[in-house]
Protein backbone atom coordinates (compact mmCIF):
# COMPACT_ATOMS: atom_id res chain seq x y z
CA UNK A 1 0.00 0.00 0.00
CA UNK A 2 1.66 3.34 -0.69
CA UNK A 3 -0.34 5.53 1.61
CA UNK A 4 -0.55 5.09 5.13
CA UNK A 5 -3.65 5.66 7.01
CA UNK A 6 -2.31 8.85 8.66
CA UNK A 7 -1.29 9.71 5.17
CA UNK A 8 -5.04 9.11 4.12
CA UNK A 9 -6.66 11.11 6.91
CA UNK A 10 -4.82 14.06 6.23
CA UNK A 11 -5.61 14.14 2.65
CA UNK A 12 -9.07 13.25 3.37
CA UNK A 13 -9.01 16.23 6.25
CA UNK A 14 -7.14 18.48 3.49
CA UNK A 15 -9.59 17.96 0.26
CA UNK A 16 -12.59 19.03 3.11
CA UNK A 17 -10.11 21.87 4.14
CA UNK A 18 -9.77 22.86 0.55
CA UNK A 19 -13.30 22.66 -0.96
CA UNK A 20 -14.86 25.64 -2.39
CA UNK A 21 -18.42 23.95 -1.74
CA UNK A 22 -17.98 23.99 1.97
CA UNK A 23 -19.67 27.21 2.87
CA UNK A 24 -22.82 28.52 3.46
CA UNK A 25 -23.43 30.51 0.35
CA UNK A 26 -26.93 29.32 -0.15
CA UNK A 27 -28.10 31.55 2.35
CA UNK A 28 -25.41 34.30 2.01
CA UNK A 29 -22.66 33.38 4.82
CA UNK A 30 -20.28 32.38 2.44
CA UNK A 31 -17.37 32.84 4.50
CA UNK A 32 -18.30 30.45 7.17
CA UNK A 33 -17.80 26.48 6.51
CA UNK A 34 -20.69 24.20 6.76
CA UNK A 35 -19.37 21.50 7.92
CA UNK A 36 -16.16 20.87 10.45
CA UNK A 37 -13.41 19.12 9.85
CA UNK A 38 -14.46 15.34 9.42
CA UNK A 39 -13.36 12.25 11.61
CA UNK A 40 -11.91 8.88 9.48
CA UNK A 41 -11.83 5.09 10.68
CA UNK A 42 -10.69 2.29 9.02
CA UNK A 43 -12.50 -1.26 8.66
CA UNK A 44 -11.35 -4.40 7.26
CA UNK A 45 -13.30 -5.33 4.26
CA UNK A 46 -13.71 -8.44 5.72
CA UNK A 47 -15.11 -7.72 9.00
CA UNK A 48 -18.10 -9.90 10.05
CA UNK A 49 -20.11 -6.72 10.71
CA UNK A 50 -20.37 -6.41 6.80
CA UNK A 51 -21.86 -9.93 6.16
CA UNK A 52 -24.30 -9.68 9.17
CA UNK A 53 -25.59 -6.43 7.69
CA UNK A 54 -26.47 -8.45 4.19
CA UNK A 55 -27.96 -10.84 6.58
CA UNK A 56 -29.97 -8.60 8.63
CA UNK A 57 -31.00 -6.25 6.30
CA UNK A 58 -31.66 -8.07 3.01
CA UNK A 59 -29.79 -9.59 0.22
CA UNK A 60 -29.77 -6.69 -1.55
CA UNK A 61 -27.12 -5.27 1.03
CA UNK A 62 -24.12 -4.91 -0.71
CA UNK A 63 -20.84 -6.37 0.68
CA UNK A 64 -17.95 -4.18 0.53
CA UNK A 65 -16.64 -6.85 -2.89
CA UNK A 66 -19.87 -6.42 -4.54
CA UNK A 67 -19.63 -2.38 -4.40
CA UNK A 68 -16.15 -2.54 -5.51
CA UNK A 69 -16.74 -4.66 -8.19
CA UNK A 70 -19.84 -2.33 -9.70
CA UNK A 71 -16.91 -0.32 -10.58
CA UNK A 72 -13.99 -2.54 -11.33
CA UNK A 73 -16.05 -5.18 -13.20
CA UNK A 74 -13.14 -6.92 -13.82
CA UNK A 75 -10.70 -6.84 -11.01
CA UNK A 76 -10.64 -10.31 -8.88
CA UNK A 77 -10.78 -9.08 -5.49
CA UNK A 78 -12.49 -10.33 -2.38
CA UNK A 79 -13.71 -8.69 1.04
CA UNK A 80 -10.07 -9.58 2.58
CA UNK A 81 -8.25 -7.45 -0.21
CA UNK A 82 -10.27 -4.85 0.48
CA UNK A 83 -10.02 -1.66 3.14
CA UNK A 84 -13.34 0.55 4.03
CA UNK A 85 -12.69 3.96 5.03
CA UNK A 86 -15.77 5.92 6.44
CA UNK A 87 -15.38 9.48 7.59
CA UNK A 88 -18.15 12.12 9.34
CA UNK A 89 -18.41 15.59 9.19
CA UNK A 90 -20.32 17.61 11.84
CA UNK A 91 -22.16 20.31 11.84
CA UNK A 92 -20.65 23.47 13.17
CA UNK A 93 -21.38 25.01 16.60
CA UNK A 94 -23.37 27.78 15.03
CA UNK A 95 -25.85 25.47 12.94
CA UNK A 96 -26.39 23.30 16.54
CA UNK A 97 -26.69 27.25 18.33
CA UNK A 98 -29.42 28.32 15.56
CA UNK A 99 -31.02 24.24 15.53
CA UNK A 100 -30.69 24.34 19.23
CA UNK A 101 -33.66 27.61 18.84
CA UNK A 102 -35.88 25.57 16.56
CA UNK A 103 -38.66 23.82 17.89
CA UNK A 104 -41.26 22.55 15.07
CA UNK A 105 -39.35 23.67 11.76
CA UNK A 106 -35.68 23.26 11.65
CA UNK A 107 -33.13 26.03 11.31
CA UNK A 108 -32.19 27.58 7.76
CA UNK A 109 -29.02 26.00 8.54
CA UNK A 110 -30.00 22.81 8.77
CA UNK A 111 -31.79 22.94 5.55
CA UNK A 112 -28.78 24.16 3.75
CA UNK A 113 -26.38 22.18 4.76
CA UNK A 114 -28.26 18.82 3.92
CA UNK A 115 -29.93 20.26 1.17
CA UNK A 116 -26.31 21.50 -0.36
CA UNK A 117 -24.97 18.00 0.93
CA UNK A 118 -25.24 15.97 -2.76
CA UNK A 119 -22.83 18.79 -4.07
CA UNK A 120 -20.28 18.90 -1.46
CA UNK A 121 -19.90 15.23 -1.19
CA UNK A 122 -19.96 14.15 -4.69
CA UNK A 123 -17.32 16.75 -5.17
CA UNK A 124 -15.39 15.39 -2.07
CA UNK A 125 -15.66 12.06 -3.13
CA UNK A 126 -14.30 12.55 -6.94
CA UNK A 127 -11.14 14.61 -5.30
CA UNK A 128 -10.10 11.74 -2.83
CA UNK A 129 -11.18 9.16 -5.52
CA UNK A 130 -8.64 10.90 -7.69
CA UNK A 131 -5.89 11.37 -5.48
CA UNK A 132 -5.85 7.42 -4.69
CA UNK A 133 -5.78 6.96 -8.62
CA UNK A 134 -2.92 9.07 -8.57
CA UNK A 135 -1.28 6.53 -6.53
CA UNK A 136 -2.55 3.61 -8.31
CA UNK A 137 -4.33 2.57 -5.24
CA UNK A 138 -8.36 1.35 -6.79
CA UNK A 139 -10.53 3.29 -5.39
CA UNK A 140 -14.69 3.09 -5.09
CA UNK A 141 -16.66 5.78 -3.39
CA UNK A 142 -20.16 4.76 -2.41
CA UNK A 143 -21.84 7.86 -2.87
CA UNK A 144 -21.08 8.01 -7.03
CA UNK A 145 -21.98 4.17 -7.76
CA UNK A 146 -25.22 5.05 -9.83
CA UNK A 147 -26.13 1.68 -8.64
CA UNK A 148 -26.99 2.72 -4.59
CA UNK A 149 -30.66 3.12 -4.14
CA UNK A 150 -33.17 2.62 -1.40
CA UNK A 151 -34.45 -0.42 -0.70
CA UNK A 152 -37.59 -2.13 1.74
CA UNK A 153 -36.22 -4.91 3.78
CA UNK A 154 -38.48 -6.64 5.13
CA UNK A 155 -37.11 -7.05 8.46
CA UNK A 156 -36.12 -2.74 8.95
CA UNK A 157 -38.14 -1.32 6.33
CA UNK A 158 -36.74 1.63 5.11
CA UNK A 159 -33.31 0.46 4.31
CA UNK A 160 -30.34 0.97 1.03
CA UNK A 161 -28.17 -0.77 -0.74
CA UNK A 162 -25.25 0.53 1.68
CA UNK A 163 -25.63 2.32 4.79
CA UNK A 164 -22.71 5.27 5.71
CA UNK A 165 -23.32 5.22 9.50
CA UNK A 166 -23.56 1.50 9.50
CA UNK A 167 -20.06 1.66 8.06
CA UNK A 168 -19.04 4.37 10.63
CA UNK A 169 -20.05 1.74 13.45
CA UNK A 170 -17.86 -0.95 12.12
CA UNK A 171 -14.78 1.54 11.57
CA UNK A 172 -15.28 2.58 14.90
CA UNK A 173 -16.55 5.95 14.64
CA UNK A 174 -19.40 5.36 17.01
CA UNK A 175 -22.36 3.71 18.08
CA UNK A 176 -26.28 3.97 17.56
CA UNK A 177 -28.55 5.85 19.58
CA UNK A 178 -32.47 5.98 20.73
CA UNK A 179 -33.01 8.05 17.25
CA UNK A 180 -31.04 5.56 15.29
CA UNK A 181 -28.61 8.51 14.35
CA UNK A 182 -24.80 7.92 15.12
CA UNK A 183 -23.20 9.10 18.71
CA UNK A 184 -19.56 9.93 18.06
CA UNK A 185 -16.88 11.69 19.85
CA UNK A 186 -17.82 14.71 18.24
CA UNK A 187 -21.50 14.22 18.82
CA UNK A 188 -24.63 13.10 16.92
CA UNK A 189 -25.37 15.78 14.69
CA UNK A 190 -23.14 13.82 11.85
CA UNK A 191 -23.23 13.29 8.14
CA UNK A 192 -20.87 10.15 6.89
CA UNK A 193 -19.37 8.97 3.65
CA UNK A 194 -17.45 5.75 2.55
CA UNK A 195 -14.77 4.72 0.38
CA UNK A 196 -13.69 1.46 -0.32
CA UNK A 197 -9.81 1.02 -1.80
CA UNK A 198 -8.01 -2.17 -2.74
CA UNK A 199 -5.60 -2.96 -0.32
CA UNK A 200 -4.92 -4.09 3.22
CA UNK A 201 -4.28 -1.49 6.30
CA UNK A 202 -5.09 -2.23 9.63
CA UNK A 203 -8.52 -1.61 10.80
CA UNK A 204 -9.37 0.87 13.91
CA UNK A 205 -10.17 -1.13 17.10
CA UNK A 206 -14.03 -0.20 17.72
CA UNK A 207 -13.85 1.14 21.47
CA UNK A 208 -17.08 -0.34 22.01
CA UNK A 209 -18.58 -3.71 22.19
CA UNK A 210 -22.32 -3.13 21.61
CA UNK A 211 -24.21 -1.19 18.54
CA UNK A 212 -26.20 0.89 21.47
CA UNK A 213 -23.40 1.17 23.85
CA UNK A 214 -22.76 5.65 23.70
CA UNK A 215 -26.67 6.10 23.79
CA UNK A 216 -26.98 6.97 27.79
CA UNK A 217 -31.10 5.79 27.40
CA UNK A 218 -29.64 1.81 26.61
CA UNK A 219 -26.56 2.15 28.93
CA UNK A 220 -28.60 2.93 31.96
CA UNK A 221 -32.21 3.58 30.72
CA UNK A 222 -32.31 7.48 31.02
CA UNK A 223 -32.33 10.41 28.50
CA UNK A 224 -34.64 9.68 26.23
CA UNK A 225 -34.47 13.59 25.14
CA UNK A 226 -34.60 12.92 21.37
CA UNK A 227 -38.15 11.81 21.50
CA UNK A 228 -39.39 15.05 23.26
CA UNK A 229 -37.26 16.48 20.16
CA UNK A 230 -39.07 14.90 17.86
CA UNK A 231 -42.11 17.13 16.60
CA UNK A 232 -43.91 14.11 15.13
CA UNK A 233 -43.33 11.62 18.13
CA UNK A 234 -41.41 9.26 15.90
CA UNK A 235 -39.09 8.70 18.69
CA UNK A 236 -40.29 6.20 21.76
CA UNK A 237 -39.08 4.06 23.72
CA UNK A 238 -39.19 1.24 20.99
CA UNK A 239 -36.99 3.65 19.38
CA UNK A 240 -37.18 5.40 16.12
CA UNK A 241 -40.36 5.34 13.48
CA UNK A 242 -38.54 5.31 9.91
CA UNK A 243 -42.13 6.04 8.21
CA UNK A 244 -43.56 8.67 10.39
CA UNK A 245 -39.89 10.80 10.52
CA UNK A 246 -39.61 9.96 6.36
CA UNK A 247 -43.33 11.75 6.05
CA UNK A 248 -42.45 14.70 8.06
CA UNK A 249 -39.64 15.17 6.09
CA UNK A 250 -41.78 15.40 2.68
CA UNK A 251 -44.16 17.55 4.71
CA UNK A 252 -41.32 20.07 4.82
CA UNK A 253 -40.27 19.55 1.41
CA UNK A 254 -43.37 19.75 -0.03
CA UNK A 255 -45.39 22.12 2.63
CA UNK A 256 -43.94 23.70 5.69
CA UNK A 257 -40.42 23.97 4.59
CA UNK A 258 -39.39 27.47 4.04
CA UNK A 259 -38.78 28.21 0.46
CA UNK A 260 -34.94 27.68 0.54
CA UNK A 261 -36.00 23.81 0.80
CA UNK A 262 -39.52 23.98 -1.05
CA UNK A 263 -38.89 25.94 -4.35
CA UNK A 264 -35.93 24.42 -4.84
CA UNK A 265 -33.91 20.74 -5.44
CA UNK A 266 -33.02 20.61 -2.05
CA UNK A 267 -33.85 17.21 -0.16
CA UNK A 268 -35.38 18.00 3.51
CA UNK A 269 -33.70 17.56 6.68
CA UNK A 270 -35.13 17.45 10.06
CA UNK A 271 -32.37 16.84 12.73
CA UNK A 272 -34.02 18.25 15.89
CA UNK A 273 -33.62 14.92 17.36
CA UNK A 274 -29.93 15.66 17.22
CA UNK A 275 -29.63 19.21 18.76
CA UNK A 276 -30.55 20.24 22.29
CA UNK A 277 -29.66 16.82 23.69
CA UNK A 278 -26.96 15.32 25.92
CA UNK A 279 -25.18 13.32 23.21
CA UNK A 280 -25.29 16.12 20.65
CA UNK A 281 -21.17 16.95 20.85
CA UNK A 282 -20.01 13.79 22.21
CA UNK A 283 -20.91 10.63 23.91
CA UNK A 284 -23.05 11.83 26.52
CA UNK A 285 -21.72 9.91 29.70
CA UNK A 286 -18.09 9.10 30.96
CA UNK A 287 -16.92 5.84 29.79
CA UNK A 288 -13.83 3.83 30.64
CA UNK A 289 -12.18 2.69 27.27
CA UNK A 290 -9.66 0.43 28.96
CA UNK A 291 -10.78 -3.20 28.22
CA UNK A 292 -13.05 -2.16 25.38
CA UNK A 293 -11.87 -4.41 22.73
CA UNK A 294 -13.42 -6.82 19.90
S1 LIG B 1 -30.62 12.01 23.28
FE1 LIG B 1 -30.23 10.50 24.89
S2 LIG B 1 -31.60 8.78 24.36
FE2 LIG B 1 -31.43 10.06 22.53
S3 LIG B 1 -29.74 9.14 21.38
FE3 LIG B 1 -28.85 10.77 22.65
S4 LIG B 1 -28.18 9.72 24.53
FE4 LIG B 1 -29.59 8.35 23.45
S1 LIG C 1 -35.39 13.76 11.98
FE1 LIG C 1 -37.08 15.06 12.76
S2 LIG C 1 -38.95 13.88 12.33
FE2 LIG C 1 -37.23 12.47 12.16
S3 LIG C 1 -37.05 11.53 14.16
FE3 LIG C 1 -35.66 13.28 14.16
S4 LIG C 1 -36.86 14.97 14.98
FE4 LIG C 1 -38.31 13.36 14.39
Amino acid sequence: MKMTKANIRDMIIETADHSNLNNFKAIDLPEEAMWNPPIVGFAAGDDDYFKFFKHDIGAFYWLPSEAFHLKYKDKSVKDKDLTVISFGFSQTKETKKAQNRAKEIPSLRWFASRGEWEAFIYDMCEKVISEFEKKGIPAVAIDLLPEWSRMTSTKHGIASKWSHRHTAFVAGLGTFGLSDGLITKQGKAMRFCTIIIEGNLPADIRPYKKYNEWCKFYADGTCGACMYRCPVHAITKEGHDKNTCSEYLQLLKNEKGPDLVTKSHYVSGCGLCQSKIPCQDGIPMTIDFTNKRD
